[in-house]
């Protein structure tokens, strides 16, 4: 099974990528998390990474499409994977179709988590305060930003994945399990 789940930032993707990963051992891959390893090695890549991230910008889909088309092509991917951050606009999108193609798989699902913009802000003010500002980007002026990409770039994906019917809307601000519940309804009843 090869998923996608998809929000804006602080949807709640990551927590529920991680249950899906460990209850129906399917491979989670978070480019979020993939850029901020890049970053951390402190690598000439890693370094411009950064600043684009600090931002609340997207980096240039050529890295990201690289980075993924890697990963999806590994053994642990073979049982099925969670896109977790990826695609994030149009072209990403399209990118993945092509290579999902030459491997003769498909995605089955696009889960959608659906947040108002309040609830976004409050969560992730929460999570910045818990970790001790560990992510440079959870600031409320980065988050705004970070909230207007969405609007703009990543948002303008769902309509592509509607015209393929894989659209699975969901109320993500339910607590966790429920929300977890309504992902488990989706691939029992489709
Ligand atoms: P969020 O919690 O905002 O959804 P992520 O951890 O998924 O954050 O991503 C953090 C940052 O990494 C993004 O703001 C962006 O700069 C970069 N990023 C992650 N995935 C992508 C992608 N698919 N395309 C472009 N940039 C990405």
């Amino acid at each position: 099974m090869n998923i996608i789940i998809f929000g804006p930032p602080g949807a709640g993707k990551g927590t529920q990528a991680e249950r899906l990963q460990d209850e129906y051992k399917i491979k989670q891959l978070s480019t979020g998390d993939m850029l901020r390893a890049e970053v951390a090695s402190e690598s000439t890549l890693g370094k411009t990474l950064k600043a684009t991230m600090d931002a609340g910008e997207l980096v240039p889909d050529e890295t990201i499409i690289e980075l993924i088309g890697n990963c999806i092509s590994e053994p642990e991917c073979e049982r099925g994977f969670i896109l977790d951050g990826f695609p994030r606009t149009v072209p990403q999108a399209k990118a993945l179709d092509e290579m999902l193609k030459h491997m003769a798989r498909r995605i089955e699902h696009v889960i959608v988590l659906e947040v108002d913009n309040d609830i976004l802000i409050e969560r992730i003010k929460t999570r910045a305060a818990e970790t001790g500002g560990a992510r440079s980007d959870d600031n409320e002026e980065v988050l705004r930003n970070r909230l207007e990409v969405y609007e703009a770039q990543t948002a303008p994906v769902l309509p592509y994945y509607k015209d393929h019917n894989v659209l699975r809307k969901i109320d993500g601000m339910k607590p966790i399990d429920e929300v977890t519940a309504q992902i488990e309804a989706i691939f029992a009843n489709f």
